[in-house]
C-alpha cells in the first residue's frame, strides 16, 4: 500500500452486497475514510435542503440519481480534507460516465484510484438481505428482521432505533437490482481491464469477509 499519500479504493457490488458494512467496518481497521453517496444523499433528505428536493424521488423510486448532481457532490466531498491514509468511495461510480469522470478528475491531480474491490453475493441471498434488513438510525449496524422479533426494536450493538429503509420495499428492491445488473456491471469489466479489480467473496461472516477484503486491499497498513 502506498504510505505518503491518500489512496482511494471503490466498494463495488450489488444493493445488498454488504458495501456499507463492509466499507466502515475496513475504514476503521485501516484508519481510512468512507464516503457512501447513499449516505450523502440519505443526509440531504433528512435536511430537506437543496439538494435533498432534488435527489428524493429518484431515491424512493430505487433509480439512479442524475450524473450531474452526483458527480459534483461526491467530487465535492472528495476535495474536502479526509484521512491520511485514504478513503473508501461505497456507492460510486455507479456507471461508466461517473467512473470516466472520477478517473478524469483525479488524474487532474495526478491521482488515481488505487483499487477496486467487487463484492461478491448471489442475486437470492441479496434478495433475502434486503427485505428483512433494518438499520439502525445511530450506528447504521444492519439487522434482520427475525432479529429484530418480527418489529422495528432497538439496536443490539448500540441501542439505538431500528428503522426500515424506504427503499428496501420489495417493488424498489427489485428496481434496484434492475439499475445494478444495467447500468453498474459493467464497471466490473472497466476496472478489470485496469488492472484494478479483486473480487471478494461477500456470503458468510461480516468480520470473515472484512479479513478477505482487509487481505484484497493490501493488508493492514
Ligand atoms: P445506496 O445507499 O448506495 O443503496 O443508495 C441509495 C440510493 O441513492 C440509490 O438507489 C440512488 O437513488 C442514490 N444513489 C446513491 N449513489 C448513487 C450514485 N453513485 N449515482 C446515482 N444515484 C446514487
Amino acid at each position: 500500500m502506498v504510505k505518503d499519500q491518500p489512496i482511494i479504493i471503490i466498494f463495488l457490488g450489488a444493493p445488498g452486497a454488504g458495501k456499507g458494512t463492509q466499507a466502515a467496518g475496513v475504514a476503521r481497521e485501516l484508519n481510512m475514510a468512507h464516503i457512501s453517496s447513499g449516505d450523502l444523499f440519505r443526509q440531504a433528505v433528512e435536511r430537506g435542503d437543496e439538494l435533498g428536493l432534488k435527489v428524493k424521488a429518484y431515491m424512493e423510486k430505487g433509480t439512479l440519481v442524475p450524473d450531474e448532481i452526483t458527480i459534483q457532490m461526491v467530487l465535492n466531498r472528495l476535495a474536502q480534507p479526509s484521512s491520511q491514509k485514504g478513503i473508501i468511495l461505497d456507492g460510486f461510480p455507479r456507471n461508466l460516465a461517473q467512473a470516466e469522470s472520477l478517473d478524469r478528475a483525479l488524474s487532474a491531480q495526478e491521482e488515481a484510484v488505487w483499487r477496486v474491490i467487487y463484492i461478491r453475493v448471489e442475486q437470492p441471498e441479496l434478495i433475502r438481505r434486503l427485505s428483512t434488513r433494518w438499520l439502525c438510525r445511530k450506528c447504521q449496524a444492519p439487522h434482520t428482521r427475525e432479529a429484530a422479533g418480527g418489529q422495528p426494536s432497538v439496536c443490539q450493538k448500540c441501542g439505538g432505533e431500528l428503522y426500515q429503509r424506504a427503499d428496501d420495499s420489495p417493488e424498489t428492491v427489485k428496481k434496484r437490482l434492475e439499475v445494478y445488473f444495467n447500468d453498474t456491471t459493467p464497471l466490473i469489466d472497466y476496472y478489470l481491464r485496469k488492472g484494478k479489480l479483486a473480487e471478494v467473496e461477500g456470503e458468510g461472516a461480516v468480520n470473515i469477509v472484512t479479513d478477505r477484503i482487509v487481505s484484497a486491499v493490501g493488508g493492514r497498513a
